[in-house]
């Protein structure tokens, strides 16, 4: 009488990964958007300390707070981001998670198992930090990089199990900032990134 319990585990772990899928009711599933490695940007990260380790349960939204000028090089930046980050504020990567320039492409930062970093007071422990480059307390969200962003979350929803209910802005976090400024933060606030989250996954 060994074999039915044999079959116990394995139809449990079966019953359990199919509840999961069902989640998705008419079978939409958020696709990985492509994503530049950090080792295609020329990402050389310090080595981080166990004690910043994280689970990811929310995600926060971010803008550089820097006008991007036409022709900037994402690269570049990124790069130069990581640099001052390591030299003036001790920081061993890129602040963020992801960052996204304007024409779309989404680079990844700092490896997600790890928390990210703030200048401001609240604990990002938990934060899945995503950055979108330009400053929209003076510029527009250009549509590729929104969309980008709405893809990208909505993958990292899926993905890593975090609730599309848990999107906010830094400043909804801090009132030391008032990151992602107000082009991008009126469009969280209204439910309007969330709603676009949302189509990607129900
Ligand atoms: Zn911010």
């Amino acid at each position: 009488m060994q074999q039915p319990y044999r079959w116990v585990l394995p139809s449990l772990v079966l019953s359990l990964g199919l509840t999961a899928c069902a989640s998705h009711r008419d079978g939409k599933v958020a696709s990985r958007p492509d994503i530049i490695p950090a080792e295609d940007w020329g990402s050389k990260p310090d080595p981080m300390a166990e004690s910043r380790e994280q689970v990811p349960v929310r995600i926060t939204i971010h803008h550089a707070g820097v006008l991007w000028e036409d022709g900037s090089d994402p690269y570049q930046k990124i790069r130069a981001l990581q640099t001052w980050g390591k030299r003036d504020k001790q920081w061993p990567d890129v602040p963020y998670h992801y960052l996204i320039a304007p024409d779309g492409r989404i680079f990844e930062g700092r490896d997600w198992n790890y928390e990210g970093e703030t200048n401001t007071e609240y604990d990002t422990n938990g934060h899945l930090l995503v950055q979108l480059w330009g400053n929209f307390d003076k510029q527009s969200v250009k549509k590729a990089q929104f969309d980008s962003a709405v893809r990208l979350v909505a993958w990292l929803c899926q993905d890593r199990a975090i609730l599309p209910t848990t999107i906010r802005g830094h400043r909804d976090w801090s009132t030391q900032t008032t990151c992602p400024g107000k082009d991008l933060y009126r469009q969280i606030q209204n439910g309007e990134f969330l709603s676009r989250v949302q189509q990607l996954l129900d």
